[in-house]
Parts: structure tokens; C-alpha cells; sequence
């Protein structure tokens, strides 16, 4: 089968698309044929080597949705339905699995990471990595959903939990999961400020439903977040890392929280400690969210007649290389479909 996958790490010039085992079925899994998947920081990350341990060779990508193809008599899937992916390996008997939070597994892996993924035509995947494809729901969309959407969903309801009438500064707002951020934001009644680096994005970002975009530059930011009702912001969602911390902080109202879910500009940032205990500031850090919360996103983008995802760019596997530059760039908005079938 055709695959986008690496034997080690580095560069866009690691990655081959190119013939690939087909993989095989064990108990408990499914064999699916892919639709469709995007592309998501996490196969940066992994193709670079900075998604920690990872054995080689290994299929990219980590989201998506498919038809299945084979399982088990007794699986509760059949030949034939639509499945989106829940990218989530978990060990099950944690502390956290037992407490229903297999996204904080203590021996947490990915698909597309610690097994094989899905920039693939063919892929096998754990039972309990799979939801059902809502009835109506296009393919692509439930695809962008599956890694990007849920969490979204984890940094904005399941861990920040913003409340109507209050104010949000997003990070990264025009990237794979700020603009679901931004959707679930202004949904539940939140006005929303995005901070971006390039003038080009502005008018994107309004018709996501920003509703003031800011210049990213500390002094500008400041000005803007000092002048509201509680001087700063309720949250922020800081994906970008780097510089920019040293205006999330200050930014943030005494008492409120900052929800982390990437470092796209860097993994390194100079904080100021009594930025966070003396004014009582909550930090909390998001990667995926739990199978629930992928079920909840998928049944609002099936029924909420607003729910609209920027699609970027679609493209087929064998386009892959230069969308990974183009992310590395960050010169996109929304997100890249890589469309299988
Ligand atoms: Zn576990």
C-alpha cells in the first residue's frame, strides 16, 4: 500500500511516500481503509524526533476517518460503517484510565507515534480507538475533528471551562486547533482576542469570529488586555511558545488560567515566576482530550448549523512534503486534508 512514512528523523527529506506493508489485523483491532486525515504538529514533531520514544520505521499521522474493512465477528463494527480515529493509546489500569482520562496515561502513546498511522491507505487500529462517523457529517470535516477538534475541546470546555461573558486571548488562532478554539469560544458566549504575527491572516481571522485581533507585540497586547473589565483577560491559549509568554502572563487577570497546547515558535519561554503565585494563576497543560469529548464535538459539528471548519488545503498523500514545509511556515489557515481515497 501507499504510505507517507520515515526510517529516521530530520528534515521534509526524510519522509517517503512510497510502497509500504500492508498492515495486519490482531484480536481486538480494525482493519480500516482511510478516507481522509490531516496534518497535525504532532508528525513534525515525530518526523524531527521530538515526540519522544518512537521506534522506526513508523507510518505518519494521527487522525482521520475511514470505512472498515475487517474486525473481529464479536466487534461492535461492522464491514462497511464510517469510523473517525481517537488517536489516544492508553494503557487502560492508570490511575488516570481508571479514572476515565485515558488522554492522561501514564503510559500515553499515539498513533502514528508509538504504533503505525494513518497517512496510509490501509491501517490497523485499536477497538477503543474508534468513534462512529455521525450520520451527514462530511468526511474531512470529522477527519480535521478527530485530533485538532478534541483538543480543542479539552483546552476550552473539559479544562478551561470558559463561562459566557468572559474574555478569552488566543495564541495561534488561525492554526489546526486555534480555529476550533476560537469556534468553541464563541459559542459558549466569549468574546475572543487572537494575537497574530501577520497582517495577512487578519480578515481570516474575523470571519472565523475573532473579535479583535491584535498585533503580536508585547506593548500592544498589554495596552489592549490592561484596558478590560477585570485588567487582563479570563483565559489565554498560548500553541506558540517562545517570546510570546512574556506577554501571556501579564495579560491574564489575577486569578485566571492559561491553557497550553504547543510550541510552535519554540519550546523554550522565560516566565516570571510571581507572574503565577502571587497573582494565583492557573497553568494547565492539554494534549488530545478523552473519547467523550471527541463523541460531544463530532455531534456539534453534525447538528450546529454555524459549526464551519476552514479547510486550508486538501491534497493527496503524494503532496505531503511540501505541506509539511508549508506548516513548518506556518502560512496556513486552517486545516490540510490529505485525502486518501
Ligand atoms: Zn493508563
Amino acid at each position: 500500500m501507499k504510505a507517507a512514512w520515515i526510517e529516521q528523523f530530520g528534515g521534509t527529506e526524510v519522509i517517503n511516500v512510497s510502497s509500504y506493508p500492508e498492515p495486519v489485523r490482531k484480536t481486538d483491532e480494525v482493519l480500516v481503509k482511510m478516507l481522509a486525515a490531516t496534518l497535525n504538529h504532532h508528525d513534525i514533531y515525530l518526523r524531527r524526533g521530538e515526540a519522544g520514544r518512537c521506534a522506526l520505521p513508523v507510518v505518519l499521522g494521527s487522525d482521520g476517518v475511514g470505512v472498515v474493512v475487517d474486525a473481529d465477528p464479536s466487534s461492535s463494527y461492522r464491514v462497511g460503517q464510517y469510523v473517525v480515529i481517537y488517536p489516544v493509546l492508553a494503557c487502560g489500569s492508570c490511575i488516570n484510565c481508571k479514572n476515565q482520562l485515558p488522554h492522561k496515561c501514564i503510559s500515553f502513546g499515539m498513533i502514528g507515534g508509538e504504533r503505525n498511522g494513518t497517512h496510509a491507505e490501509y491501517v490497523v487500529i485499536p477497538e477503543k480507538c474508534l468513534v462512529l462517523l455521525p450520520q451527514d457529517l462530511n468526511p474531512h470535516v470529522a477527519a480535521s475533528i478527530s485530533l485538532a477538534g478534541l483538543t480543542a475541546w479539552n483546552m476550552v470546555v473539559d479544562e478551561g471551562i470558559a463561562q459566557s461573558g468572559e474574555q478569552a486571548l488566543v495564541f495561534g488562532a488561525s492554526g489546526g486547533v486555534g480555529v476550533f478554539v476560537v469556534f468553541l469560544l464563541k459559542r459558549l458566549g466569549v468574546t475572543v482576542h487572537a494575537v497574530t504575527s501577520s497582517p495577512a491572516k487578519r480578515d481570516a481571522l474575523y470571519s472565523l469570529g475573532v473579535d479583535h485581533v491584535l498585533d503580536d507585540q508585547a506593548a500592544a497586547v498589554l495596552r489592549h488586555t490592561a484596558q478590560l473589565p477585570n485588567r487582563g483577560v479570563d483565559l489565554a491559549f498560548n500553541c506558540v511558545g517562545g517570546s510570546t509568554w512574556r506577554y501571556t502572563l501579564p495579560a491574564v487577570r489575577s486569578g485566571g488560567r492559561i491553557l497550553v497546547c504547543g510550541t510552535v515558535r519554540s519550546p523554550i519561554a522565560e516566565i516570571d515566576l510571581r507572574q503565577i503565585f502571587y497573582r494565583n494563576i492557573s497553568l494547565i497543560g492539554c494534549t488530545m482530550g478523552t473519547p467523550t469529548a471527541l463523541s460531544q464535538i463530532l455531534s456539534i459539528a453534525a447538528t450546529d448549523s454555524k459549526f464551519h471548519v476552514p479547510i486550508d488545503t486538501t491534497v493527496s498523500l503524494d503532496e505531503i512534503v511540501r505541506q509539511h514545509d508549508r506548516m513548518e511556515a506556518a502560512s496556513l489557515v486552517g486545516k490540510i486534508i490529505i485525502q486518501m481515497a
